[in-house]
C-alpha cells in the first residue's frame, strides 16, 4: 500500500538558517521537498486514512511552506498545497469537450438483469473467450474526469453530457487527496468521483445549522453543487474527495482494470481498492459482500458496478451511445425499515401551516438512525391512515427526513383512532383555520393554520425567513439562537434584530462574548443589503425574491414604498410585469396592514435597506420575450441561475403562470409547482436542459 512518496521523513532540516540567504537553486529544491512531504502527509490523511504526522506538525510544515512562499512569490505554482484554499472567483466556466466520451452506465436490478448482462457479453466476445469481472461499489456522487500530464495535474472537468464538460480545474486543485503531481510522465486520463464522506457532511450540516443556513438534503448533491461553484475559495471549505474508479489513456501499462486500480493507487491516487475480480460465478456473492459492508464505508453507495476486467475484451465489446457494453450497475432496492409510531406531533412554521410529524421508535437506516419522519400535511395522514402505535414501513431515498411508506394496518393494535389535527395552534392555543381540498383542483393542498401572526413559532419562522441566505443573508442567526431570543421576548419582530446588544445576547445559553459580538456584527451588517432582499424576506404571501426584486425596482427605496397611497400602490404593483390579481392583492394588502406597516417604519428608522440599484434590461439574447420560473435544488446558486437568464433576455417569476414559457425542475421539484406547468401548458426542463436553452441550443429532440 505504500505509495512512491512513503516512507515519509519528517521534519525539515536547519530551514530556520537564513532562508533568504540560501542560493536560488536551494531554495527551489526546499520548495519541492516541502510540498513533496506536505502532499504524503495528505495522501496518509486523506487517501489512506493512517496518518503519521500530527494535525500541529502538518499545519507547521504548512506554515513554513507558506512562510517561504510569501518571501519569495516566485517559488508560488497554482498546485502548491498553500493553493488549496482556492484563488479568485471567475466570471465564467469554459466548457471543454473531450477526447474520450464519458459515458453513463447500464442499469440492472435483479439477478436475471445480471444474468441477461452475462449474456450478451458471452455473445459478444468470440468463442472460447471468457471474461473475468471486477466487482466494485458504485459511488454515489458527481462524476469528473481529471487529466495528468507530465505528472502534473493539467486539466479537470465536469462530466457534462458527456462529450463536453465544463472546467472546473482550480476547484479540483482545492480538493485534499488529490495529488498535484505523480511520478508518471505520459498523459494519464483518469475518471473519479468527487464525494463527501458520511461524517463530513453531518459535520458540515452542524455548522449550517448553526448559521442559519440549509441542510444539504444528501453527500451527493453537496458534492455535485461544490464541484461546479465558480468560487474556488467556497470550493475549498467544503469537505470534497475524490476517489478514481478508471483510467481512460495510458493505462495500456496494465493489461486490465483491475491491474490499472492498484497502479493508480501505487502513484498516490485515491481509489477505493474495494474491487473483487472474480469469475462470473462469484460476481452475485461479490455484489452481496458489498451490500453486506457498506453500512461501513466512509460513504453512500447505492449500488455495485460490474466489469469485464480485460482491456482488450472492453475494446471487442464496445459500446452503445450511451453504455460500455463491458459495465453495468447493480443498484441496491431503496433502504427502507420498519418501526412503530410512538406519537404525532406537530409543527408550525412561518405561514402559520401546522405540519404533522411521526415520532418513532429509533431505527437504523441507511447507515443514520432515524427517529422522526415528515407527513407533510392532513391529507397524507388521512390517506396513509398513520396512527399512534401503528407499524410503519418507512424509505430513504436521498434525503435525509424519511418517508412514510405504508402502515401495516393488520397488526394495528385495538382501539386507536384514526389521528385528528389539532383544533387549536400547539404553540399558542389560538383556533386553527382550515382549508380543505377542494372537488376537481387536485392543485390546492388542505391547509390547517394558526392564524395568530404573533404566534412565536411564526415570529420565529419569519426570522429565520428574513436572515436565510436568499434574503437579508446574516449570517450566524441560527435557530436555537432564535427561539431564545423569540422566547425570552427580545425580539418580536423582524425589525428589533437591529436593536440587540451584545450584552443582551451573552446573558443567553451557549453564547460566548465573542459569538455575540459576532452574532451583532452580522445583523448591523445586513443593512446594507439593498431593497429587493429585504422585500423578498419579508414572507409576503405569493412574494419570493423574484417578485420582491421587482417591486423594490418600482420602488426604489423603502421610503417612497411606505409613501404610496392605497391607489398608487395598485398603480405600481399593478403595472409588474407578470403580476395577477392575487398578488397585487397580496402586496396592497400587506403594506397597508397596519401592524405590517409599523415593523416597515422600524426598519426605514433604523435605516435597513439600501436603495435599490436600477436594472439594465437585456434587450437580445437566447430567451428575449421568454417567461421562466426556476424552482427545486440546483447544483448552482438559485441567485446565479436567475443572473444567468435574466442577461439572456428571460423575465423570472417566482411562480408558474399563465405566460409561463420554461419550468426549471432541479431536484426535488414540489408537485404543486408540476401541476401548475401542466395545467398552464408551460415545458417542464432540467438544469441541463436550461443551460442547452442559454447556449441557444434548444432542446434535443425538439
Ligand atoms: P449513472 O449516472 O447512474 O448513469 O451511473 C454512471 C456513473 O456512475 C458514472 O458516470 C460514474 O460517475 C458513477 N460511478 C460510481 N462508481 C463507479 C464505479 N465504480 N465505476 C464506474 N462508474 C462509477
Ligand atoms: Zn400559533
Amino acid at each position: 500500500m505504500a505509495g512512491p512518496y512513503l516512507p515519509l521523513k519528517t521534519g525539515a532540516r536547519g530551514l530556520k538558517v537564513g532562508l533568504a540567504r540560501m542560493p536560488p537553486k536551494a531554495r527551489e529544491a526546499e520548495h519541492a521537498r516541502l510540498v513533496r512531504e506536505l502532499e504524503a502527509h495528505e495522501y496518509r490523511y486523506y487517501v489512506l486514512d493512517d496518518p503519521v504526522v500530527s494535525d500541529a506538525a502538518f499545519d507547521a510544515l504548512m506554515q513554513k511552506l507558506r512562510a517561504l512562499e510569501a518571501e519569495h512569490p516566485e517559488l508560488v505554482t497554482a498546485d502548491s498545497p498553500t493553493q488549496r484554499v482556492g484563488g479568485e472567483t471567475r466570471p465564467f466556466i469554459t466548457k471543454i469537450r473531450r477526447e474520450h466520451r464519458m459515458f453513463s452506465l447500464d442499469n440492472a436490478y435483479s439477478p436475471e438483469e445480471m444474468l441477461e448482462f452475462h449474456r450478451r457479453v458471452a455473445l459478444g466476445l468470440r468463442d472460447g473467450d471468457t471474461a473475468t469481472f471486477t466487482v466494485e461499489p458504485k459511488l454515489d456522487g458527481a462524476s469528473i474526469e481529471v487529466i495528468y500530464d507530465s505528472g502534473r495535474l493539467a486539466q479537470a472537468t465536469t462530466r457534462g453530457d458527456g462529450a463536453e464538460g465544463e472546467e472546473i480545474t482550480p476547484n479540483v486543485r482545492t480538493i485534499r487527496g488529490v495529488p498535484s503531481r505523480i511520478p508518471h510522465t505520459g498523459k494519464l486520463t483518469l475518471r473519479g468521483e468527487v464525494l463527501i464522506f458520511r461524517k463530513d457532511l453531518e459535520k458540515l450540516n452542524a455548522e449550517r445549522d448553526a448559521a442559519g443556513l440549509e441542510r444539504f438534503a444528501n453527500a451527493r448533491n453537496a458534492a455535485a453543487g461544490a464541484v461546479r461553484m465558480m468560487d474556488p475559495r467556497e470550493v475549498a471549505k467544503r469537505p470534497l474527495r475524490v476517489i478514481f474508479y478508471q483510467a481512460v489513456e495510458g493505462p495500456q501499462v496494465r493489461p486490465t482494470h483491475s491491474e490499472t486500480l492498484k497502479w493508480l493507487a501505487e502513484l498516490g491516487l485515491p481509489t477505493h481498492l474495494r474491487e473483487k475480480v472474480t469469475a462470473w460465478e462469484g460476481v452475485m456473492d461479490a455484489i452481496a459482500a458489498i451490500d453486506r459492508a457498506r453500512a461501513d464505508y466512509p460513504f453512500e453507495t447505492d449500488g455495485a458496478v460490474v466489469k469485464v476486467d480485460s482491456f482488450r475484451q472492453q475494446d471487442v465489446l464496445g459500446a452503445t451511445s450511451k453504455f460500455p457494453k463491458w459495465a453495468i450497475a447493480y443498484k441496491f432496492p431503496a433502504e427502507r425499515a420498519i418501526t412503530t409510531v410512538r406519537s404525532i406531533t406537530v409543527q408550525v412554521g412561518r405561514t402559520g401551516a401546522l405540519t404533522p410529524v411521526a415520532n418513532m421508535d429509533p431505527v437504523e437506516l441507511g447507515g443514520t438512525t432515524v427517529s422522526r419522519a415528515s407527513l407533510h400535511n392532513a391529507d397524507q395522514i388521512r390517506e396513509l391512515d398513520v396512527r399512534v402505535g401503528d407499524r410503519v414501513s418507512i424509505q430513504k431515498a436521498g434525503e435525509i427526513i424519511p418517508q412514510v411508506l405504508a402502515v401495516e394496518a393488520r397488526s394495528r393494535p385495538p382501539g386507536t383512532e384514526p389521528y385528528e389535527m389539532p383544533k387549536e395552534c400547539p404553540v399558542c392555543g389560538t383556533r386553527v383555520v382550515s382549508r380543505v381540498r377542494e372537488e376537481g383542483k387536485p392543485e390546492v393542498e388542505a391547509t390547517v393554520r394558526c392564524p395568530n401572526r404573533q404566534c412565536p413559532a411564526q415570529v420565529q419562522g419569519r426570522i429565520l425567513y428574513f436572515a436565510s441566505r436568499p434574503a437579508m443573508a446574516i449570517d450566524h442567526l441560527g435557530e436555537s439562537l432564535v427561539d431564545q431570543l423569540v422566547t425570552k421576548g427580545l425580539v418580536k419582530d423582524v425589525a428589533d434584530l437591529y436593536d440587540l446588544t451584545a450584552e443582551q445576547l451573552t446573558e443567553l445559553e451557549r453564547m460566548g462574548k465573542k459569538s455575540a459580538q459576532n452574532v451583532i456584527a452580522s445583523i448591523q451588517a445586513s443593512r446594507e443589503r439593498t431593497l429587493d432582499r429585504l422585500v423578498g424576506g419579508l414572507g409576503i404571501p405569493q412574494v419570493g425574491q423574484v417578485a420582491g426584486r421587482q417591486v423594490a425596482q418600482v420602488a426604489g427605496t423603502l421610503e417612497t414604498l411606505l409613501g404610496w397611497s392605497e391607489d398608487e400602490l395598485r398603480e405600481h404593483i399593478g403595472g409588474i410585469h407578470g403580476f395577477g390579481d392575487k398578488m397585487v392583492d397580496s402586496v396592497v394588502d400587506f403594506l397597508e396592514d397596519e401592524a405590517e406597516r409599523a415593523v416597515l417604519k422600524k426598519l426605514l428608522d433604523r435605516n435597513v435597506g439600501r436603495p435599490q440599484p436600477r436594472e439594465v434590461v437585456a434587450t437580445e439574447g437566447p430567451l428575449l420575450g421568454k417567461s421562466l420560473c426556476v424552482t427545486g435544488v440546483l447544483t448552482r446558486k438559485r441567485d446565479d441561475v436567475h443572473a444567468l437568464l435574466r442577461a439572456a433576455g428571460a423575465t423570472i417569476h417566482d411562480s408558474v403562470k399563465k405566460d409561463t414559457t420554461y419550468l426549471v425542475a432541479g431536484d426535488k421539484t414540489g408537485k404543486t409547482k408540476l401541476d401548475q406547468a401542466k395545467k398552464y401548458g408551460a415545458t417542464v426542463v432540467t438544469e441541463e436542459e436550461m443551460d442547452r436553452l442559454l447556449a441557444g441550443e434548444g432542446l434535443a429532440g425538439a
